[in-house]
Parts: structure tokens; sequence; C-alpha cells
């Protein structure tokens, strides 16, 4: 076969899909490369939006993940506001929503994942038009244009997007309740310690933060608008604005009509390999097994997404480059900058290293000595230290971390690799 008129088709215009694509090319993928993306917009960066972007100080031109002239260049044809309704794997080929075929040689699956909604009495019929999650620039918009000064807004769920929410609706003057089902803000994803740092963040900044707080209903005026959040424990919360933050899904649907191996997102190895030979996944829409943690996991970040799009672009240019890569994550609320890396569920010991008061401090995970993951805020630094470390699995003394007057380079540098 003629090589350069092989056809790599990526379904998924997000980070993981606009990254598979440059990559390919990049790494030699000679025939024509088709990008297709549901959304309307040049592909953008999805963090800023619970962030900057809600905020105002970020505009849509500023979220572009590359210019519309970089795509022209590695000539990547992206077809925007383009959704593809299903894959024929015995023809090779995808099929659009307006009844076209495309066909590819490779394929890739790079479709994210899409909020949960909510369900709960009162949702039933038509969506409120003030009750929103946020997943999209649209999304964003529209909760920008209805949370104001002086606005009862009440967020679902204190999750990251939960919480980032809350702190940039605070900036914006809105008064904001959050409820958390959970014992603790942060629970899926971070330690106790950090949770009630956060918790008390944002009560400092003014939101009324209620955990074990479950929503039994949403009340609706006669427009069909959500007049109150009904608590599980009776209370009524009036509420102009209501933001479902409760977690996404991974969006399967295409992989699993296809007949790919799906359990809970689409299965995929270390170089992002499918079920199927000729198509590979990236991102939100992925589940793998991480040698790692020795177990199943499923990654919602932009630097996962990243690495597995490089890995897949490798296998499919015939430069394998499989993915062990250290789980890392950023979250930007008020003046706090979180980065995270590694898994902290399973750990039997937090060490904090610097203070809380000074919002400055390291959260070290350890299992039987082990330091299996880090959360550092405001500490870019220590971060980096801490990644390594963590990739390298060493075994650090408990106390010494705890000490600052040891600086972390040496401590981590003369720690013993477990
Ligand atoms: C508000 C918010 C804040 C976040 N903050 C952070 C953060 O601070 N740090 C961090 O690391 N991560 C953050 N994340 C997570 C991060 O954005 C995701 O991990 C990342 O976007 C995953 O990229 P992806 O390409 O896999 O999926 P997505 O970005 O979801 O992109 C998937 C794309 O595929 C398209 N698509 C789906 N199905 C089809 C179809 N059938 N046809 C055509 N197109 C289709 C979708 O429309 C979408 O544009 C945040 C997420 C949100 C929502």
């Amino acid at each position: 076969m003629d090589h350069t008129e092989e056809t790599l088709i990526v379904i998924g215009a997000g980070h993981a899909g606009v990254e598979l694509a440059f990559a390919a090319r990049q790494q030699g993928w000679a025939g024509p490369i088709v990008l297709l993306g549901e959304e309307p917009h040049l592909p953008y960066h999805r963090p800023p939006l619970s962030k900057a972007f809600l905020c105002g100080t970020a505009d849509a031109a500023s979220l572009a993940l590359r210019q519309a002239t970089a795509f022209d260049t590695a000539a990547i044809t992206l077809r925007l506001g383009t959704k593809v309704r299903a894959i024929d794997r015995a023809a090779h080929e995808v099929l659009l929503a307006d009844g076209s075929a495309l066909a590819y040689t490779r394929l890739a699956l790079c479709t994210g994942g899409r909020a949960r909604a909510l369900d709960v009495p009162g949702l039933e019929g038509a969506p409120p038009p003030n009750l929103f999650s946020l997943r999209t620039q649209a999304d964003a918009l529209a909760i920008a244009g209805a949370v104001r000064e002086g606005a009862r807004v009440v967020i679902i769920g204190a999750g990251y997007v939960g919480l980032e929410v809350a702190a940039s609706a605070r900036k914006l003057g809105a008064g904001v309740t959050v409820l958390e089902s959970q014992p603790r803000v942060l629970a899926r994803v971070t330690g106790a310690t950090l949770s009630s740092f956060y918790e008390s963040v944002h009560r400092e900044a003014g939101v009324d933060l209620r955990t074990n707080a479950s929503v039994r209903a949403i009340e609706r005026d006669a427009t069909g608008a959500v007049s109150a959040v009904l608590c599980g424990d009776g209370e009524r919360l009036p509420a102009d604005v209501v933001i479902v933050g409760i977690g996404m899904l991974a969006d399967t649907a295409l992989a699993e009509a296809a007949g790919l191996r799906v359990e809970g997102g689409i299965v995929v190895d270390a170089h992002s390999l499918t079920s199927d030979p000729h198509i590979v996944a990236a991102g939100d829409c992925t589940v793998h097994d991480s040698a790692l943690y020795g177990r199943r996991v499923r990654l919602e970040s932009v630097p996962n997404a990243l690495e597995q799009a490089r890995s897949a672009a490798g296998w499919l240019c015939g430069k394998p480059r499989p993915n062990h890569a250290v789980p890392w994550f950023w979250s930007d609320q008020y003046d706090l900058k979180l980065q995270m890396t590694g898994l902290a569920d399973g750990h039997d010991q937090c060490v904090v290293r610097g203070s809380f008061v000074d919002h400055s401090f390291c959260a070290f995970y350890l299992r039987e000595g082990r330091l299996i993951a880090v959360d550092a805020v405001n500490r870019p630094a220590d971060f980096m230290l801490a990644k390594k470390a963590v990739a390298a699995g060493v075994q650090a003394d408990p106390r010494a971390l705890a000490d600052t007057g040891i600086p972390l380079k040496e401590l981590l540098a003369t720690a013993a690799p477990a």
C-alpha cells in the first residue's frame, strides 16, 4: 500500500484529539489526517472554563489550543461542528451525522466525557434555564451570563469543578452555597488533610459549604426555572442559579456500539491501543491498567490526555512510546495553585511540610514508607521534585519530610528508591 494515502481519522477535537493529530504528523504519519469535532469552536483549553474564563479574565480567543493556521501548516483537516454517529469497523468507515461516510486506515477515539446529570425529582421535562453543568465553552458562557453580583448560587458537588466554580462565583460577588453529599470535599481525589484545608479556605471566603448534604428535589416556579434546592435534611435553599458538578461520564457510546471493549471507559493499553488493532483511544474516554498502581484507573486530566495521545501517535507511526507517566493534575482556587502528583488512595500516612496559614505547603502521602502521592499548594519548585520522587517510588523518612529545615532537594535525592 502507498503509505501516503493511509488516512488517520481522529474523533474528538479536545486536548487528546488535537495532540494526537499533531504528534502523529510530527512522528511521520504521511497520509491525510482528519480531525472531527462536534463543538463549533476552534479546539480550546478546557481548564480555564471554571477559572479565568468564568471570571472574565480570559476571553475565548485566549483559550485556543492552536491557531487555525497551525492546522493548515501541519496539513491536518479540521472539521468542526461535525458529529460522528457511528463506526463501521468492518468497512473501516465512520458515519457522520449528516449521513456521509469517511474511510479510515487507522482511527483514534478522543471523545472525552460529559457532565453527569443530576437525577432528582423536579427535573422531569425541559431542563430549567437556570440549572447548569460545566463541560464546554458553551456551558461556561451560559454560567457566566447567569452568575452576577448578589445572585444566590447553589453548587451541587464539591469536586474540583464545583469548588473552582465556587471560588470564581465568589470573585464575581455571588452568594455561594456548596452541597456535598460526602463527609468531606474532594473525597474522591485526595486525602482528608487537603479536604479540611480547602473547606476552611472556602468558608473564609464566605462560601456556605455543607458536607453530608444531599439534594432531595429541585423546586421550580411557574416559568420552569429553579426556585429552590430542597435538601435531604428538609431545608429549602432559595436559588437564582444552580450548578451541578457531580463528575463526568466517559463518552463511550461510539466505542460501545462498535463492539470495542468498554469497562467504564474504552479499555486501552500503554500504547493507547483499544481491543481493535486499527483503533487507538486517548484521554478522558479511556481506562487503563496502571502498572504503577497495579489496578485499573480512569484519569480525568489534561496531562493524561496529552501523554496517552503521544503514545497513540507513537504506536500509529511505528515508534512505540508506552505511557507509564505518573498521573498529575492542577487546580486553581482563589490564590491557591494546587499541583498533585500520584494517586493518594491507599496511603497509610500523610505528612505535611509547610504552613496551612501561609497557604504554602506540601502533603506527602506514604504507603509502608513509600511516597505514592504529593499535593503541593503554592509550592511549584517542591512539586517538581516531588513528581520525580513519586515516579521513582522513593522510601522517605516522615519526620525529615516534615522538617522544613532540611531542603527537600537534599531529602528526596538521598531517599532510597523502594
Ligand atoms: C471545567 C473544567 C475544569 C478542568 N480543570 C482542569 C485542570 O485544572 N487541570 C486538568 O488537568 N484538567 C482539568 N479538567 C479536565 C480536562 O479538561 C480533561 O481531562 C481534558 O479536557 C480531557 O481531554 P479529552 O480530549 O480527553 O476530552 P475533551 O476535552 O472532553 O474533548 C473531547 C471532545 O470530543 C468531542 N466529541 C465527543 N463525541 C464526539 C463525536 N461523536 N463526534 C465528534 N466529536 C465528538 C467533544 O465534543 C469534545 O470536544 C477540567 C475539566 C473541566 C470540565
